[in-house]
C-alpha cells in the first residue's frame, strides 16, 4: 500500500480502490543499483514501485504473460539486448516531450519505444608505467602493428565487444571493421579470456600493455581490495573513432505492450531523466547520467572528460549480425 492509499482509506473510512496503482519492473540488472533511485521516486510521488529481477528469459516471460503481464516496464542493459526487446514486440512507444528533451537523440530510439537512463563508455585501460600519455588516441590505432602484443580483451563475441565493431562498421563499412578486428587480433596478447577485469590483472600482470573495458569496472576494482592494485595500474584513456568520439552503450528502459498502469509508469520514466534521478542512478554502477546537465559523480568525472560517438545506437545494433560474422571470420578467439 502506498503512502496516498493510507491516506484515502482514513479519510473514507472505507477499504477504497488505490489513488496511484504501483508499478512494475522486469529488471536484468541488479536490483540492488536500481533501488535507491525507485525508493527516490516513491518519496517523491507516494508511487510503489516493484522490482523483479529477470536474469535470464525476459523476452520469453514477456511473450508468455502476454497482454496478462504484471510487468509495466523494462530495464536492460547493452543496445543489443534492447533492440532484442523491441524486435519482440512485447513494448510500446511512449509519448513524453520530457523524454526527448532530455536524452539525447542517438541514446533513444527513432519510434519512442527505449530510451537510455545511463552510459558506459568502452575505453582502454592503460598500464600507467609502460603506456604514455597521449599514446593512444583512436580505436581504428589499437590495429597498429606497434601494438603487437601489447593488448589484451576479453572474448570478441562478447556482446560489449560485438557494439564496438558494429559502431566501427557504422563508421568505416564492413570491409574496413574485418580488417580492424584482424588487426587487433594479430595485435593480442593472448587468447581473449574472462572478463573486462581479468584484462586489467593482465596489465598490473605484466603480460600486456592496454586493454579493452567499460568505464565502471574501475569503480568496482577499487572498491574490491583485491582488486585495488589492479586499477591502480592503469589509467582510463578515451580513445575516439577518427570520424568520431569515443564509443558508448546504454542502461535503458522500455513500457511493455501490456502496461497495467500506464500513467504511473511513464510518470517513473520521466522522474528517471530528472537531474536528481540522473545524478542517484548514474552514481550506483559509476556510469554516466544521459542527461548533459546532470551531475557525475566525483570519481566518475575524475576520469576525465570526453565526446561521445553520435552514431546512432539503433544503427549500432543494426550492424550486429555482420559484427557477429566478422569476429568469427577472423577467427578473433582462436
Ligand atoms: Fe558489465
Amino acid at each position: 500500500m502506498t503512502i496516498r492509499t493510507h491516506l484515502l482509506a482514513t479519510v473514507t473510512g472505507a477499504c477504497a480502490l488505490p489513488a496511484f496503482a504501483d508499478v512494475s519492473i522486469y529488471t536484468t540488472r541488479q536490483p540492488e543499483l536500481i533501488q535507491p533511485v525507485m525508493d527516490a521516486f516513491t518519496a517523491e510521488t507516494g508511487i510503489a514501485v516493484n522490482l523483479a529481477f529477470v536474469n535470464e528469459g525476459l523476452i520469453e516471460r514477456l511473450t508468455a504473460e502476454g497482454a496478462r503481464s504484471p510487468a509495466d516496464l523494462v530495464m536492460t542493459v547493452d543496445i543489443a539486448n534492447m533492440q532484442r526487446v523491441v524486435d519482440s514486440g512485447t513494448v510500446q512507444p511512449v509519448d513524453s516531450q520530457v523524454l526527448l528533451d532530455a536524452v539525447p537523440a542517438n541514446l533513444r530510439s527513432a519510434d519512442n519505444t527505449w530510451f537510455g537512463l545511463t552510459t558506459r563508455a568502452r575505453i582502454v585501460y592503460a598500464s600507467k608505467e609502460r603506456v604514455a600519455e597521449g599514446e593512444i588516441t583512436t580505436y581504428e590505432d589499437l590495429a597498429d602493428p606497434k601494438w603487437k602484443g601489447r593488448i589484451c580483451t576479453r572474448s570478441g563475441l562478447h556482446d560489449y565487444n560485438l557494439a564496438l565493431l558494429s559502431a566501427y562498421i557504422a563508421h568505416h563499412g564492413e570491409e574496413e571493421a574485418k580488417v580492424w578486428a584482424q588487426g587487433l587480433k594479430d595485435n593480442l596478447a593472448k587468447k581473449p579470456e574472462g572478463n573486462d577485469r581479468a584484462q586489467v590483472k593482465s596489465i598490473w600482470a605484466g603480460e600486456c600493455d592496454i586493454s579493452l573495458g567499460n568505464t565502471y569496472y574501475m569503480g568496482q576494482m577499487l572498491a574490491d581490495p583485491e582488486q585495488v592494485e589492479w586499477a591502480d595500474s592503469v589509467s582510463i584513456r578515451f580513445p575516439t573513432f577518427e570520424d568520431g568520439g569515443t564509443h558508448v552503450n546504454i542502461s535503458g528502459i522500455a513500457m511493455t505492450q501490456s502496461a497495467p498502469n500506464k500513467e504511473e509508469a511513464l510518470q517513473l520514466m520521466e522522474f528517471l531523466v530528472s537531474p536528481e534521478a540522473q545524478a542517484i542512478y548514474a552514481e550506483e554502477n559509476n556510469e554516466y547520467p544521459v542527461l548533459p546537465s546532470a551531475a557525475r559523480s566525483d570519481l566518475v568525472q575524475g576520469w576525465g572528460d570526453f565526446t561521445v560517438d553520435d552514431i546512432d545506437l539503433t544503427e549500432v545494433a543494426g550492424h550486429r549480425a555482420a559484427a557477429l560474422r566478422i569476429m568469427e571470420e577472423v577467427n578473433f578467439d582462436g
